[in-house]
């Protein structure tokens, strides 16, 4: 189906077309229909499924009737994190070009002082997250007396992160006579109850099974003892396919040791935590995103919302407790069209949070162990350091050209930069542990094309041990 055929306005569809989007990704076709209707809706969709042109297509064409008359601000849309809120700007810059739409950011760790002064000279569209944006409300800035629409983006991380009390204080403060777009990774038990409190009579559009994970995404898991993990991370970051990788840490700490070893290793690699500067976050996130460097290590919370393309495999150097975390990291890769693999190291206390992973994604994860990699090393002393050596230099990762090779689905418009940290007034990251070490060095990345998966085992550095549960899959990799 083309963008042409959803009822979109022309300008809007023009502008897709210049970002280069051939046809609208499922999540679009099903919701730009109904939220064109101007119903409430519901959405649940993966990470990287294209979530965010589904809301913002639609409700630039129905915002393009009004917008002549420029009576304050018509939509507000709330999101987690400032690398979202800065995100869905860029993605609404681009779909509204030919608009002339005036859009205002608002979010914490930054100056008050430029946010209020777009906010005093009128705009058309809000970004925010709640915390700022609930305390310029404080303060007399912004005026909500005209929204019509309003969107709750990823709102099961805005629950997480403790910003409910502040959504309602916001939503308290709009007009009753509203479309409201709430869109989520997962539906769960305090999601609906949200849409209750917030929407009214919504319609749920759902792509996918409910809580899966991107199904261009291969996954599978490593046994191994924490002391092995920094030795086989390590291990294999010397398969030069991993070309363009994102290593989450359970903690701020544990990201940096990691990040420390691959530098003393001179495998390039950059930092994404809220402990670190708004500069420093917004260079990490430029340069993974540039192939300058080719490790991401990151915090969960400083993750969020980070949309590069290309990324060739998520490891989840610690596992994530919590099976929603796992859906929303693992889907920073295989964003759009596109494929990639995600890779889980999982030590004896994480069994139980992987069963329950698997409960919840609805079936197994492929057990695999790394070849040539020895897991009964034991424990070193404490003071001890793994030996360091260079990893090969890494080439293409399908044997591609040297960067230019196009991903499946074109992508839209170029991303700037936006840095970590959990959003203004947003929650807190743990304390802790960890290092890593050595592999190549910078790669290029190319873009990587959607390709057929057949069941079929891998080699390289790692070889298949087994598969569990329902539906074991296999890449198509290697
Ligand atoms: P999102 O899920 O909104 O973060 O989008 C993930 C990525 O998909 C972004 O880089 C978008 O630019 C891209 N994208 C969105 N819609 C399409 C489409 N119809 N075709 C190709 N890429 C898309």
């Amino acid at each position: 189906m083309p963008f042409t055929a959803l009822g979109l306005e022309a300008r809007i569809v023009q502008a897709v077309q210049e970002a280069g989007y051939t046809e609208p990704t499922p999540i679009q076709a099903a919701a730009i229909p109904v939220i064109l209707a101007g119903t409430d809706v519901i959405g649940i969709a993966q990470t990287g499924t294209g979530k965010t042109a589904a809301f913002t297509l639609p409700l630039l064409t129905r915002m393009t009737a009004v917008l002549n008359g420029r009576a304050g601000t018509k939509a507000l849309i709330l999101a987690p994190t400032r690398e979202l809120a800065v995100q869905i700007e860029e993605n609404v810059r681009i779909y509204g070009k030919h608009l002339n739409l005036r859009i205002a950011t608002v979010f914490g760790g930054v100056g008050e002082r430029p946010q209020i002064q777009s906010l005093r000279a009128g705009v058309d569209i809000i970004v925010a997250c709640p915390g700022r944006l609930l305390d310029l409300l404080g303060q007399g800035h912004g005026d909500f007396s005209g929204i019509e629409y309003l969107v709750l983006d990823e709102a099961d991380r805005m629950l997480d992160m403790g910003f409910l009390p502040s959504i309602r204080r916001i939503v308290r403060g709009l007009p009753g006579k509203r479309q409201t777009l709430l869109f989520s990774a997962t539906l769960s038990k305090e999601i609906e109850s949200l849409t209750q409190e917030f929407q009214r009579s919504p319609k749920t559009v759902q792509v996918g099974r409910r809580s899966n994970p991107a199904e261009t995404v291969t996954q599978w898991v490593y046994e191994v003892p924490a002391h092995l993990k920094p030795g086989l991370l390590a291990h294999l970051l010397e398969d030069p396919a991993m070309n363009s990788v994102l290593v989450f840490t359970r903690t701020k700490h544990g990201a940096d040791r990691i990040s420390k070893r691959l530098e003393q290793s001179r495998i390039s690699c950059g930092t994404l935590h809220s402990n670190r500067s708004q500069n420093q976050r917004l260079k990490a996130l430029k340069d993974f995103r540039d192939g300058a460097v080719r490790v991401l290590v990151a915090t969960d919370i400083a993750a969020r919302g980070i949309d590069v393309d290309g990324i060739s495999h998520v490891v989840n150097y610690d596992f994530p407790p919590h099976a929603e975390d796992y859906v929303h990291r693992i889907g920073r890769t295989g964003r759009a069209h596109a494929i990639g693999d995600a890779i889980s190291f999982v030590s004896g206390d994480d069994q139980a949070a992987l069963r329950s992973l698997e409960k919840f994604i609805g079936r197994g994860i492929l057990r695999k162990k790394a070849e040539n990699f020895d897991l009964s090393a034991p424990a070193p002393p404490r003071s001890a350091e793994p030996p360091v050596s260079r990893g090969p230099r890494p080439q293409n990762r399908r044997g591609g050209d040297g960067g230019a090779a196009q991903g499946g689905g074109t992508r839209g418009g170029q991303r700037q930069g936006a840095g970590g940290g959990g959003g203004s007034g947003g929650p807190r990251e743990r304390s802790g542990q960890q290092p890593a070490s050595r592999g190549g060095s910078p790669p290029s990345r190319p873009r990587r094309e959607p390709a057929p998966q057949p069941a079929q085992e891998s080699s390289g550095s790692a070889g298949a041990e087994y598969a569990s549960g329902p539906g074991g899959r296999r890449s198509r990799r290697r």
